[in-house]
């Protein structure tokens, strides 16, 4: 049987643009929908117009702390149209690279929807019908939107942040996830006024709670306004902008109200239902090791299978998938000790198990904690401290977690990530020459656990 295309790729996102080029480069015939821009939610609205604005919110520290070490800096001011003019100027860029890549590849961009009509069919906004030997969807996710309040219309999403025509002065940041807390750590930065609501007893649910405690109480020096268990009953429109009214009867005023909520997989009127693949109960499409979904000749990648909802593994599984089914060797992504960052100031790196996790387990372990000042602190002045923490088997010795709060720990974690996806042991770290003067030479040279951990019997984690 003969079909128009080997592969039809719907969404030119992390995942897609990756597998399309890949599975090109395998000789197979290939093209790829996008009904916005190439590059998809990390390029266009996501991880990197984000960085470029935490950039630009920490410049303020610097001119602080400088003082400290002898410069005089003059009035400093921060221009919101500039900096969005400019991220805007390299998203283009970055798109055009991505467009780039397609094309050299011989890959077919068509600027539309598509939507599956059949195990092996597409079908296009303008009612074209395209036929595929094998089709991917990687059509990533979307804010969950927020209506269950008075006035939720007048709330914006991550999406509309990235374009705002002026800074708000003042910011409400609804939701306890990365996305909400990195909002609203880098919006205060740049000097907004910024209040953070989120329903939960403590930020960023899923991460290492020492990690969360010592977090929330450095945005907290800095100015960040955290109110945990705090739930939004309705926002309205005042003459000097909005009014959010909370269910425990706070009052606060907002120029802005960014709902953070979580993200949902874009999988609504994809017809997917109808070609009988298999959605689990949030929408996300179900897929085994291989990306495969219950239609064999449809495959999923990235934010639409909500397995771990980061670019790199989008990624990873697209190139996994393009090699498995183009290339003739089959690759299994292996989604164990994922190191993330969460890019607030200060930073958070993490990679393994938590504690909660660990101690879930039942088994012996060590915990090595740390918390400390940094040489780049002192002379500035600032009060902030670091938190390091490892979590140990005290058993094998293995490290089953490392945890980082303070300046760069995204980029150390990402070298520890290494080493504990090796297996590293803790003598393997003690073993380790520190660099000095460092901050991540304290990561080599705790020596005594904070706290001995006997082994104990498991008990369900949902107890915890
Ligand atoms: P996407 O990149 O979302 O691409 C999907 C594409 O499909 C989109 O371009 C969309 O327009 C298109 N599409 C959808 N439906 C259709 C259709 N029917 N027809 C045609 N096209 C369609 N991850 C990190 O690793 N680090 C970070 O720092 C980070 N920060 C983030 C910050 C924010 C604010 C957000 C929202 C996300 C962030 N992420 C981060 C997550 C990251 O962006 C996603 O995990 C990643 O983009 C997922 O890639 P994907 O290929 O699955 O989907």
């Amino acid at each position: 049987m003969s079909f128009d295309y080997d592969l039809f790729v719907i969404g030119a996102g992390s995942g897609g643009v990756r597998a399309a080029r890949i599975a090109a480069g395998h000789g197979a015939r290939v093209a790829v929908a996008e009904e916005s821009r190439i590059g998809g939610t990390c390029v266009i609205r996501g991880c990197v117009p984000k960085k470029l604005m935490v950039y630009a919110s920490r410049f303020a520290d610097e001119f602080v702390d400088a003082t400290g070490f002898g410069w005089t800096i003059g009035e400093a001011r921060f221009d919101w149209p500039t900096l969005i003019a400019n991220k805007d100027i390299e998203i283009a860029r970055l798109e055009g690279l991505y467009r780039q890549t397609l094309g050299r590849a011989n890959v077919a961009i068509l600027p539309q929807r598509a939507v599956v009509a059949g195990p092996n069919a597409v079908r296009l906004a303008d009612g074209t019908l395209i036929s595929a030997r094998v089709i991917l969807i990687a059509t990533g996710g979307w804010p969950q939107s927020a209506r269950d309040f008075p006035g939720a219309e007048l709330t914006i999403s991550s999406n509309e942040m990235f374009d705002l025509p002026a800074r708000p002065r003042r910011l409400v940041v609804v939701g306890g996830g990365y996305i909400a807390v990195e909002f609203a750590s880098l919006m205060a930065g740049l000097g907004t006024e910024t209040t953070l609501l989120y329903r939960g007893e403590q930020i960023l649910r899923g991460f290492d709670r020492d990690v969360r405690n010592h977090l929330t109480g450095e945005l907290e020096k800095r100015g960040l306004d955290v109110r945990c268990r705090e739930r939004i009953k309705a926002v309205s429109r005042m003459t000097d902008g909005l009014l959010v009214e909370t269910e425990n009867g706070a009052r606060i005023e907002a120029d802005q109200v960014l709902m953070a909520i979580g993200r949902v997989p874009n999988t609504a009127g994809l017809g997917l239902a109808e070609a009988g693949i298999r959605l689990d109960a949030k929408g996300a499409i179900v897929v085994d090791a291989a990306s495969q979904t219950s239609v064999p000749s449809i495959y999923a990648v990235g934010d639409v299978t909500d397995r771990i909802n980061l670019t790199p593994v989008a990624i990873r599984e697209g190139h996994a998938f393009a090699d498995s089914v183009f290339g003739g060797r089959g690759v299994i992504v292996d989604h164990r000790l994922v190191p993330t960052a969460v890019f607030t100031t200060p930073e958070v790196g993490t990679v393994g198990m938590t504690e909660d996790e660990v101690a879930a387990k039942g088994g012996a372990y060590d915990v090595y904690r740390s918390t400390f000042r940094a040489m780049r602190h002192t002379l500035g002045g600032r009060n902030e401290r670091m938190l390091m923490k490892i979590l140990v088997d005290a058993v094998d010795d293995r490290v089953l977690g490392v945890h980082i709060v303070g300046a760069d720990a995204g980029e150390m974690i990402q070298l520890i990530g290494i080493a504990v996806k090796m297996g590293a042991t803790k003598a393997d770290f003690d073993a380790t020459m520190a660099v000095h003067p460092t901050a991540s030479e304290e990561l080599v040279t705790m020596r005594s656990p904070s706290e001995h951990h006997p082994a104990r019997a498991v008990i369900a984690s949902h107890a915890l």
